[in-house]
């Protein structure tokens, strides 16, 4: 019997399980993949990520989970009618494998049990307990108090505990060789109607030249590739050479009001699996928030359901009025983002 499950080993899921762990509670971390697992992602550690890992982690990032240019300085944002909006601010450019590993990593050194290439597929709950079936080399179940789902975009078992349908925004990125007329210390964030139906955006990586295209129709996925790189030619002397390797992911789909699943019963959703999700894809820092409110809340009213979820949502006000003010104001820079202005 543990004190609690921990559904997925992403940011949300680690800190969760690092702050449950380090309290003497007794914490199973499951991973479906096998860890370091594969993120599809810009990579892009903001300021607020970077305090909240030390404040979560007591430490800094390690330098050996960056990537170069090493310094990320800032966002420029280019409005749909053109015009370009810099946002300067430290951060640090990361692979996703590295640094989540470390996360991971950092959760079992304070006691968390990690479980890797094991799929949770499902939660049932009884009087004072949950049941999670477990699909790695057997099936098995598994007892604990409560559940902290942080499975991600996907978050199948969430959708199947309070059956409703997702909707999906799906990203396409390419790695290249090539030279672009561009400060590779900064993402690139491009809202125009005709280069995607969500963002496009570019980055460096270990010198790749990064391009991206969101969507919602999975079908426009080409053309509006083409679009972007044809702009990025034409703006900025972007010259491919090789393409070295392409990939689609998905992101939740934000809705006017940032809506917020908090949980079900005794199973608490944190990071992406609530809806957690800044503009531009940035997720790691609401991750890692949510993830610490929602151990926080467990541990502090362990026999008390009702005050775990009074406490995860109190805690989580601010993050969630930061997620909107946010969203709200990509919402003036793009008609695509306009339903989101409050
Ligand atoms: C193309 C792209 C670029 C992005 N760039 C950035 C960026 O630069 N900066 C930033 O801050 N954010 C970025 N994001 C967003 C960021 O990746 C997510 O918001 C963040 O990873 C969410 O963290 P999480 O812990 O909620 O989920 P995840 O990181 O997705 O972790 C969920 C984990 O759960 C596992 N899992 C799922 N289901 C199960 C199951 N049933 N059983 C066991 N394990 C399971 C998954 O394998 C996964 O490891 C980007 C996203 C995309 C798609």
């Amino acid at each position: 019997m543990y004190d609690v499950i921990v559904i997925g080993a992403g940011p949300a899921g680690s800190t969760a399980a690092k702050a449950l762990a380090e309290k003497g509670f007794c914490v199973l971390l499951v991973e479906r993949h096998k860890l370091p697992r594969y993120k599809s992602c810009s990579g892009v550690l903001i300021q607020k990520t970077l305090d909240l890992v030390r404040l979560c982690f007591g430490k800094d990032v390690p330098l050996s989970a960056a990537c170069t240019p090493v310094e990320n300085k800032g966002m420029i944002f280019t409005d749909d009618k053109g015009r370009e909006f810099h946002f300067e601010q430290g951060g640090l450019n990361v692979w996703r494998s590295s640094f989540d590993n470390w996360l991971t990593e950092q959760a079992a050194a304070s006691g968390a049990q990690v479980q890797d290439s094991t799929s949770a597929i499902s939660c049932k709950e009884q009087s004072d307990s949950i049941a999670v079936t477990l699909h790695g080399e057997r099936t098995y179940t598994e007892q604990a108090r409560y559940v902290i789902d942080c499975e991600g975009v996907t978050g199948l078992l969430k959708r199947r505990l309070l059956g409703i349908n997702q909707e999906f925004i799906t990203t396409f990125q390419t790695f290249n060789q090539g030279k672009i007329q561009l400060d590779p210390h900064y993402f690139y964030a491009y809202l125009q109607p005709e280069l995607s139906e969500y963002d496009a955006w570019f980055n460096v990586k270990d010198e790749m030249l990064v391009l991206g295209v969101s969507v919602k129709d999975t079908s426009r996925i080409r053309h509006f590739y083409g679009q972007f790189v044809s702009y990025m030619e034409t703006h900025h002397g972007l010259h491919l050479q090789q393409q070295l390797k392409a990939e689609k992911w998905l992101m939740p789909h934000i809705r006017p009001g940032c809506p917020i699943s908090y949980g079900q019963g005794r199973v608490l959703f944190a990071g992406e699996a609530a809806g957690f999700l800044n503009p531009m894809g940035e997720g790691i820092s609401a991750g890692i928030e949510s993830g610490y409110y929602a151990a926080q809340a467990i541990a502090n009213h362990v026999d008390a359901l009702d005050m775990i979820y009074a406490d995860y949502e109190r805690n989580t006000q601010q993050l969630k009025a930061y997620m909107e003010r946010q969203w709200n104001f990509v919402g003036r820079m793009a008609d695509t983002f306009s339903e989101m202005i409050r």
